[in-house]
């Protein structure tokens, strides 16, 4: 179980998983900072549940499980004094297997991603979206870097942020990328597609009223 970043609208899913689920390990981004509520009632589950706790950060070996490689991309150990904000300290990830990758993001925005420019060869046929779609995340610049043909975009239906960005989301078109939405098809689940050698992506469509 990954907390990308201690903010309330990625920890409190948390909570259910942690106190209901089977969890191997609990990772998060070094150091968590976070003092809130939320979080301590997360590490009070944790806790309880004897659930091992392993801080991560990019300069971490990549780690074999079950088949699937993955690679820590961010944050980097000095970086909490550059990046004070939580969003910008999210845990960047890549799960690769066979020939397919998905790219995880958390929160990250733009400055961000041009630091991942740095790791070269990361191409990932699936991409979840930075921080819910925002128009100051997904740069036509990180977009190229990542060169995805899928997008999952996490937002809940009808948000008063508004989001994803309706600017996000011409990003992602002018570079033909498929786009999946929890806030319209609800869960998404990826499958690895043997014959096709990547990741496909399956809708469990809402039908609101
Ligand atoms: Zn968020």
């Amino acid at each position: 179980m990954v907390l990308t970043h201690a903010h309330p609208d990625h920890i409190q899913g948390l909570l259910y998983i942690a106190d209901n689920f089977k969890v191997g390990e609990f990772w998060e981004s070094r150091p968590a900072m976070d003092d809130s509520e939320n979080y301590r009632n997360l590490r009070a589950i944790i806790d309880k549940r004897k659930i091992p706790v392993r801080e991560i950060h990019a300069s971490d070996h990549q780690m074999d499980i079950g088949g699937a490689r993955l690679e820590f991309l961010w944050p980097e150990a000095d970086s909490s004094n550059q990046y004070p904000d939580l969003n910008q300290r999210s845990l960047v990830f890549r799960l690769v297997y066979e020939k397919g990758a998905v790219l995880f993001t958390g929160d990250i925005g733009m400055e961000v991603e041009k630091r991942l420019f740095a790791h070269k060869g990361q191409q990932s046929n699936v991409l979840k979206v930075p921080h819910h779609g925002s128009r100051y995340s997904s740069s036509p610049e990180f977009l190229h870097w990542a060169s995805p043909e899928i997008a999952l975009i996490s937002a809940g239906y009808g948000n008063s942020f508004h989001l994803p960005a309706e600017q996000t989301l011409a990003r992602l078109k002018e570079k033909h990328v498929e786009v999946y939405r929890t806030d319209l098809n609800g869960t998404i689940r990826l499958i690895y597609d043997e014959g096709k050698g990547k990741f496909i992506a399956r809708r469990q469509n809402w039908h609101f009223n």
